[in-house]
């Protein structure tokens, strides 16, 4: 009894030694795999972050209206007034724009860093000023003839 269940033995482990080897190889395929495919979406996302379109122009938005429409190509000063001798001093400058002085209390959009990505935007939520950069259709300033 004893050495006929000793008999099988050998086998056995080395049936399930190699079942077992077999797993941890696809296993170290797959983290191989995925890996790569996370390296690869990284190396995407990466690019798309690093090379995203820069805007050609900012649109100023007051309480969901737009106000104005202003080249990033073109350095500029424009006084947004909100009424009430509330104002949001906006300047494009080396094709950013951002919100040199303003007379909200908090001073969000004042600290805010420059913009110059599509779809980057200043909000000042006091005054409900949403800058954003678009890619305007009207200037087209990336064509330089
Ligand atoms: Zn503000």
């Amino acid at each position: 009894m004893d050495q006929n269940q000793n008999i099988p033995t050998p086998a056995s482990p080395d049936g399930r030694g190699d079942h077992q080897g077999k797993d941890v190889r696809r296993g170290r395929n797959d983290i191989i795999f995925i890996s790569a495919l996370l390296l690869i979406l990284a190396i995407i996302g990466l690019g798309f972050f690093l090379f995203r379109k820069e805007g050609s122009s900012v649109t100023v938005e007051v309480g969901g209206q737009v106000y104005g429409e202003y080249s990033l190509s073109r350095d500029t000063v424009v006084d947004i007034a909100t009424g009430d001798g509330e104002l949001n001093r906006l300047v494009i400058r080396d094709g950013k724009a951002f919100v040199e002085t303003a007379t909200c209390p908090d001073g969000i959009c004042v600290g805010h860093r420059p913009i110059s990505r599509m779809g980057e935007s200043i909000v000042c939520l006091p005054h409900q000023i949403v800058i954003t950069v678009t890619d305007g259709v009207d200037e087209g300033p990336d064509i330089v003839v």
